[in-house]
């Protein structure tokens, strides 16, 4: 029997609304004041130094924006699916490379959470964050050199030690966020390596592990306060209890695959298509940042003796932006509400991803067109903006592996 209670929860479950309830008002400008005081004024600094910025971690953590109760809180306790977006999209607003830090141990922690038993998520996702006084970092190691969209083709091994009960991994990873300096690192390696993507299974690699070290740390062209760097793992032995699921739930799996049963669930793809609609919603964040920054630019800036808004060419510029981005964040909010209803039809998370990537491009670059030569010089945050965007097209699933999982969706066409 359903009671009162119950039967409201069901009611909020099945009706999409773009009202955002009272909760979702306040988390907006909780997230919005953090990000304003506290990650605009510092996203400059961060950018120049490539460093992971350790004080605002920890002043997240304080706040409680940076830990696996707020991760836990947004997962379980929003039955429209939506607070996630709306958070990230004001975290984000703030500036994407300190935001990708603060978010960088959500890819560790939804892999756990998409594998894990119950007990394994509660042992590992915590140390995934630690605390305010002691920051954890978790990582989330899936891309290989020869093998990012292609996740049938990684060569990384977990071959198991039937004397010890241990797992041992060999490989390298790359372009990995947090990779090498994280206390928790989430690997996906072959187990299996004649069944292909469906021959793999995702392990964890406990703190201080020997064997596993970083390789090359990257330097990028945007979110360069976000840590990225190869991951080795040589030799790396891990105990059985750090396969995620169980040996005897991958045994059972493995067999099944054996057999022809069908089985689509490859450990890495679980992990992204559960992320994307949070991946959309950082990068309207971006557009949003460049459209609000152009609209007050466009309204200072004279030439010829006239606000340069007052020339069509630019009010219709700032017209289209923010009817894509408003686009973009409708994408966004569906996809996550469809995604907590489980009821993704025609790859809904992989549209908003696909739409919000290229908005954030598109309007971050019509941003620094609008500011002219102010918006080529690093005395404004447009032109940091727009090296920020472009990641959107090409991590969690590139623009073209997006347009490949929707056309799949709609045809039912196994499209090359
Ligand atoms: C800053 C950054 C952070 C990252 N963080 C992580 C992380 O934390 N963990 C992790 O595991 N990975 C991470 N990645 C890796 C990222 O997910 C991959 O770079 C991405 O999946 C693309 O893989 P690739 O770079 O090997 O490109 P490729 O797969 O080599 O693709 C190259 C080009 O070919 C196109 N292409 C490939 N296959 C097809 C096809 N079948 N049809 C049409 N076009 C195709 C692609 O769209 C792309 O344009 C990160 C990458 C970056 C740059």
């Amino acid at each position: 029997m359903i009671d009162e209670s119950e039967s409201e929860v069901l009611d909020d479950m099945s009706e999409f609304s773009l009202e955002l309830n009272e909760d979702q008002v306040q988390l907006q400008k909780w997230v919005h004041d953090f990000a304003d005081d506290v990650i605009r004024p510092a996203a400059h600094e961060w950018d120049r130094r490539e460093e992971t910025p350790w004080p605002i971690l920890a002043e997240s953590a304080k706040i409680g924006l940076y830990g696996w109760e707020f991760m836990a809180e947004m997962m379980l306790n929003d039955p429209t699916g939506l607070s996630m977006s709306v958070a990230l999209e004001e975290l984000f607003w703030g500036d994407a490379g300190i935001g990708m830090s603060i978010m960088g141990s959500g890819l560790a922690a939804a892999g756990i959470a998409a594998s894990g038993t119950e007990k394994q998520v509660l042992e590992w996702v915590p140390q995934c964050y630690g605390d305010a006084d002691d920051v954890k970092l978790g990582a989330f190691a899936a891309s290989e050199p020869d093998a990012g969209s292609d996740v049938s083709a990684y060569r990384t091994q977990a071959v198991y030690d039937e004397a010890t009960g241990e797992w041992v991994l060999n490989g390298t990873k790359t372009w990995i966020t947090n990779g090498g300096i994280a206390d928790i690192h989430v690997v996906v390696a072959v187990v299996a390596p004649e069944l292909g993507s469906k021959g793999q299974a995702s392990f964890v690699v406990p703190p201080g592990t020997p064997g596993l070290s970083m390789g090359q740390k990257f330097s990028k062209h945007g979110i360069r306060a976000s840590h990225t760097a190869e991951v080795v793992l040589d030799d790396v032995r891990i105990p059985g209890r750090c396969l995620l699921g169980s040996k005897e739930r991958l045994d059972e799996r493995l067999a099944g695959v054996r057999e022809g049963k069908s089985n689509d669930r490859q450990a890495a793809m679980q992990t992204f298509e559960a992320t994307r609609p949070a991946v959309a919603a950082q990068a309207v964040g971006i557009a949003r940042a460049a459209y609000e920054y152009a609209l007050d630019y466009a309204k200072e800036r004279v030439a010829f003796g006239r606000p340069i808004i007052e020339n069509q060419s630019i009010a219709f510029m700032l017209a289209d932006m923010v009817t894509e981005i408003d686009a973009a964040r409708l994408l966004t909010h569906r996809a996550a509400w469809l995604g907590k209803q489980r009821k993704f039809v025609n790859a809904e998370g992989s549209m908003a991803k696909l739409k919000a990537g290229r908005v954030a491009v598109w309007s971050t670059e019509r941003a620094m067109q609008i500011l002219g030569g102010y918006g080529y010089v690093t005395d404004h945050p447009v032109e940091r903006w727009h090296r920020d965007a472009k990641i959107y097209d090409i991590f969690e699933g590139t623009e073209q592996i997006q347009q490949l999982v929707i056309s799949r969706a709609i045809s039912g066409v196994r499209i090359k």
